[in-house]
């Protein structure tokens, strides 16, 4: 555990006057180290811990009071439950204290919506809780990581974030945990909002919110599934010749007791606004019979209206499982 400024150089009063924010990390890119040259491509990611990510950055001691702590490290395509249920519960307990301002993350850019629409799910609108991430690693030639993480501790200190839910901050941007989106595999500028576009700016100028989402809904709050394994959802897609075969050996090895936990929910990536082709839809109608809840999305994007208004197939998935396994705990 670190923490941030170092007492040693700092009279109390000078630490006081900061906001406090804590600084979790799990790994991802903004922590990786190039296994080649820093201007190629090739890396490890979460090969750093936090307190090092937290000195590259210059300046943000100055920001706020940081306590910086390792909860994972691990390459954000690997990212998994179990890590989710210990990051909503460290926030929660870190958020009930009186003195705290908000929390920061640090991640990989690969599923980071997934794990900010998670926290966005089971964590009530309160103080800030602000998920940023990289896209070169920690060793690369410009680095985008220290200015990143700079820029969401500013955005997690400022009493302007408070109450608008779970933000990404990356590339100079806030974007709100239900609109974004990876949008491109390698641009420093690789997230997206789409129509909706970002929150606000957060740079050299401070912290700008430029539009306002309604505060999330407390009756949208669902509970952090208490036990292991949590409800298993899987994801399907509709396209030319989809005739539901991977529905059907879905079903089957469930069925067959071959999958633990079984068969759940399934979340189907519609084609356009969310339509399905006509061999998937009828494998998955029998698939409902079973009593499989299945949900509907589409590839392209966040359908507008429903219960799952706006958001991608893979935060649908998340909602889902969430979802069952508060209906299991009923
Ligand atoms: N694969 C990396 C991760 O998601 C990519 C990144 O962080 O940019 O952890």
């Amino acid at each position: 555990m670190y923490f941030y400024p170092d007492m040693k150089n700092l009279q109390p009063s000078d630490t006081a006057r900061l906001p406090k924010v804590l600084v979790l990390g799990t790994g991802g890119t903004i922590a990786g180290v190039s296994t080649d040259h820093p201007a190629q491509g090739a890396y490890r990611a979460a090969a750093l811990d936090i307190g090092q990510l937290v000195a590259a950055a210059p300046g943000i001691e100055r920001l706020a009071a940081l306590q910086a702590e390792q909860l994972a490290s691990l390459d954000s395509k690997d990212m998994r439950v179990q890590v989710w249920g210990a990051l909503a519960s460290r926030i929660a307990a870190w958020r009930e204290q009186p003195d705290v301002a908000g929390c920061v993350i640090t991640h990989g850019s690969d599923t980071v919506e997934e794990t900010a629409y998670f926290l966005q799910c089971v964590l009530p609108a309160g103080k800030p809780v602000v998920l940023t991430a990289a896209m070169r690693p920690a060793t690369a030639l410009s680095a985008d990581g220290p200015r990143n993480l700079y820029d969401a501790v500013q955005v997690a200190a400022s009493a302007d974030a408070a109450g608008r839910g779970v933000l990404c901050v990356v590339h100079g941007r806030v974007h709100g945990a239900c609109d974004i989106t990876k949008a491109h595999p390698t641009a420093l500028d690789a997230f997206s909002s789409g129509e909706r576009g970002p929150l606000g700016f957060a740079g050299s100028q401070g912290v700008l919110f430029t539009r306002n989402v309604p505060a999330p809904n407390v009756a949208c709050l669902l509970p952090i599934p208490p036990a292991q394994p949590w409800p298993r959802v899987e994801l399907v897609s509709s396209h030319a010749g989809a005739d539901g075969a991977m529905v059907r050996a879905l079903l089957a090895a469930s069925s067959r007791g071959e999958l633990v936990p079984p068969l759940a929910g399934l979340v189907v990536q519609g084609t356009g606004g969310g339509t399905v082709h006509e061999d998937l839809q009828q494998v998955l109608n029998e698939a409902e019979a079973t009593g499989v809840r299945v949900a509907y999305g589409s590839r392209v994007g966040g359908l507008q209206g429903g219960l799952y208004d706006g958001l991608n197939a893979v935060k649908i998935r998340i909602r889902l499982m969430l979802e069952l396994a508060a209906d299991r705990a009923n």
